[in-house]
């Protein structure tokens, strides 16, 4: 008998994960950010992959044990695999999820015109972008820090409701 004669077993591998959001990020999934990619057979049973989004994100571990903890609630058997090629870009994200930044008040990231490539670890020059704010919209925006909260996102303050809000960094 083959598993893959029952994808009702892969569908509840992505029910019980659904639930599951950024640890930094509480109101964006795993799913609508891109880092939870993929729910497959193998013959070593199920897998979930999962793509970090910044190659130093401390927030992985924590990920892994949360789709660890929900597989277990659920009476679920699958190995979790962290992928890192190909490489998490911002594209991933669902549009979904940039609605959803924007309301908790990050801006969201740019679409990246890049593919992703083996200079993304590089130093980057600053980027001729303007960031709007979440809050006014205004275009008025400065960078304070290009480390906020965490490193996949950098401090910016609008100059217009001097408002501080992150942003999250595409790459
Ligand atoms: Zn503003």
């Amino acid at each position: 008998m083959q598993l893959s004669d029952h994808p009702a077993h892969i569908a509840q591998v992505w029910a019980a994960l659904e639930p599951l959001t950024d640890p930094e990020i509480p109101v964006v999934t795993l799913r609508e950010l891109g880092i939870l990619r993929d729910v497959r057979e193998t013959t070593d049973g199920l897998q979930v992959v999962i793509t970090p989004t910044y190659s130093g994100c401390p927030a992985m571990g924590q990920i892994e044990d949360d789709v660890n903890a929900a597989l277990l609630a659920h009476g679920l058997k699958a190995k979790v695999i962290t992928q890192l090629f190909p490489v998490w870009t911002t594209d991933w994200m669902l549009p979904e999820a940039k609605d959803k930044l924007r309301a908790y008040g990050i801006a969201p990231p740019h679409a990246c015109e890049a593919p992703a490539s083996t200079v993304q670890f590089a130093a980057r020059p600053p980027r001729e972008v303007t960031v709007p704010c979440p809050q006014c919209q205004s275009d008025n925006t400065t960078e304070t820090s290009h480390f906020g909260s965490t490193a996949c996102k950098a401090m910016y303050k609008c100059l217009d409701c001097l408002e501080p809000f992150d942003y999250f960094k595409p790459y």
